[in-house]
């Protein structure tokens, strides 16, 4: 067991059916489900990580138009990938799940005290969020698996290149969450 987390990034309301609609996410709710189901079953620590923005944030908020405003229905996770009693939520205000969130300590406290040392990501967008994210995983010394059919991006294009830089930067595993599940147990 190489402990790992999986990490459920910006699968909002707004980020999925709202404001910042993006319609390429559907297929991926399933595939998500899947995977969170097999990570509770297995003691694999689920976390989500959520956009939850002030009205201050205002560079987001002036790049993205209000979206994911801390405390709104916008800001919820959808219902299908509702979190579980175990799971564990985070929330964020810029691009990156580690920026100022408390994510890293709480990796680092995960099976007794040694600390997750793969995190699995999924969500949103491959291109900005998971990219990020996957930056500062790397800087920290994490592994990092992308779930290839679990995340997406506005367009083709950008889940593409966004994949590409995440296997050579950042040495980004990319791989189908049929294969993710069989390697959790
Ligand atoms: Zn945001």
């Amino acid at each position: 067991m190489d402990r790992k987390a999986v990490l459920v990034i910006d699968m909002l309301n707004d980020f999925v059916t709202g404001g910042l609609q993006c319609k390429r996410a559907m297929p991926i709710i399933p595939n998500i489900k899947r995977l969170l189901t097999a990570a509770r079953k297995s003691g694999v620590p689920v976390i989500y990580v959520n956009d939850a923005h002030f009205p201050i944030d205002e560079e987001v908020v002036a790049k993205w138009g209000k979206h994911a405003m801390k405390g709104t229905k916008g800001a919820e996770v959808i219902s299908e990938l509702k979190p579980s009693k175990q799971d564990y939520i985070v929330e964020k205000r810029t691009y990156s799940s580690f920026y100022e969130t408390g994510l890293d300590m709480l990796l680092r406290a995960f099976y007794k005290g040694e600390g997750v040392k793969t995190v699995i990501l999924t969500g949103l967008h491959a291109n900005m969020c998971i990219r990020h994210t996957s930056a500062d995983a790397f800087f920290r010394g994490y592994k990092i698996i992308i779930a290839k059919d679990g995340v997406e991006a506005f367009t083709k294009e950008d889940y593409e290149q966004g994949l590409k830089y995440l296997k050579d930067v950042y040495n980004a595993k990319i791989v189908n969450i049929d294969q993710i599940i069989q390697e959790l147990s």
